[in-house]
């Protein structure tokens, strides 16, 4: 693995990546069943990585078990096949990974990129001003040198130097992580590793070079990027969507009751999905599933996405 320290100026990986073979995935927390919001990031990152002629994979981000909702996984998988998507390879569950995260883990550590933070979140909240994210953790245990044990979270050591990139649907973003988020939890306190290192880690591990998926994230790719460089792992292209919002104007959970799917009825949700994502009408006389896909594979255009206002 290659030390971050000498990453330098913004590489700028997006550009290279994004003209190697297209390697998109749709990567689902197992939280409940699939609902509109998850078919509208299922369907964008699988047209666009068809229509370019790519891979497309399915991982299962099952890190954090209490949060996990037993048989989720299973329906969720279910429910993609009833939509007609068919996913490359096997499907990758995270919650089998931990080897591997903990091996990325103590090598950040080795290489002085990560620290252990023996902080609590009411002594965080106490000392950190408040992010767009939360609390901006001030560091305090940065030069603490702590030893590694139960009940400590890691941390990686984040950069003042803003860090760029060019979105494919919300344009260009520039932040300053260490400022803007603070050295962030790469393993949290209670044990399981963050989604911030693992969806680096096997985006990575898998090959991902084109990561399309919603703007609630648009502000984790900043971190993700500065991640990518410590470990020396090349940038995806990002393209982030509108989000789907409920009634009160809240992001759609999949723990939501709001817009149920029908698995066994699956044309009338596709067809909603892709006009939320401001593609043309499909033609009325498209009745099958396997007709919808032909067709909408050969007119997918990601550019038609309208831009989230700010
Ligand atoms: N697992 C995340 C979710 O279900 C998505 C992560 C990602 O696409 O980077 O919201």
């Amino acid at each position: 693995m290659r030390s971050g320290k000498d990453s330098g100026p913004d590489p700028a990986d997006g550009g290279r990546q994004a003209r190697l073979p297209y390697c998109g995935r749709f990567a689902p927390s197992p939280t409940g069943t699939l609902h509109f919001g998850s078919l509208v990031a299922a369907l964008a990152s699988y047209a666009d990585a068809r229509a370019a002629a790519g891979r497309w994979l399915v991982r299962i981000e099952n890190l954090d078990p209490p949060r996990e909702v037993p048989g989720s996984a299973d329906r969720i998988l279910r429910a993609l096949e009833a939509f007609g998507f068919a996913w490359d390879g096997p499907v990758l569950y995270q919650s089998e990974r931990s080897t591997l995260y903990r091996e990325v883990c103590e090598d950040l550590k080795r290489q002085g990129l990560a620290y252990v933070c023996s902080c609590s979140r009411k002594q965080i909240a106490a000392r950190a001003p408040s992010g767009i994210e939360g609390p901006i953790y001030p560091g305090s245990c940065r030069r603490a040198g702590l030893v590694d044990r139960t009940g400590r979270a890691l941390r990686l050591l984040t950069q003042e130097q803003a860090i760029d990139f060019d979105d494919r649907i919300q344009g260009p973003l520039r932040q300053r992580v260490q400022s803007e988020f603070g050295d962030f939890v790469i393993r949290r306190a209670d044990g399981p590793f963050a989604y911030q290192l693992a969806v680096v880690v096997d985006d990575w591990q898998q090959g991902v070079n084109q990561v399309v998926r919603g703007c609630d994230l648009l502000h984790s790719s900043t971190r993700q990027i500065h991640l990518q460089r410590c470990l020396g792992a090349p940038r995806p292209g990002y393209a982030h969507l509108p989000l789907v919002l409920d009634r009160q104007g809240r992001k759609l959970s999949k723990s939501s009751a709001d817009q149920p799917l029908d698995p066994a009825n699956p044309l009338p949700a596709l067809r909603a999905a892709w006009g939320f994502l401001d593609q043309p009408d499909p033609p009325a006389q498209i009745e099958r599933l396997d007709e919808f896909w032909d067709w909408a594979l050969a007119n997918w255009t990601l550019a038609r996405i309208r831009r989230t206002p700010d």
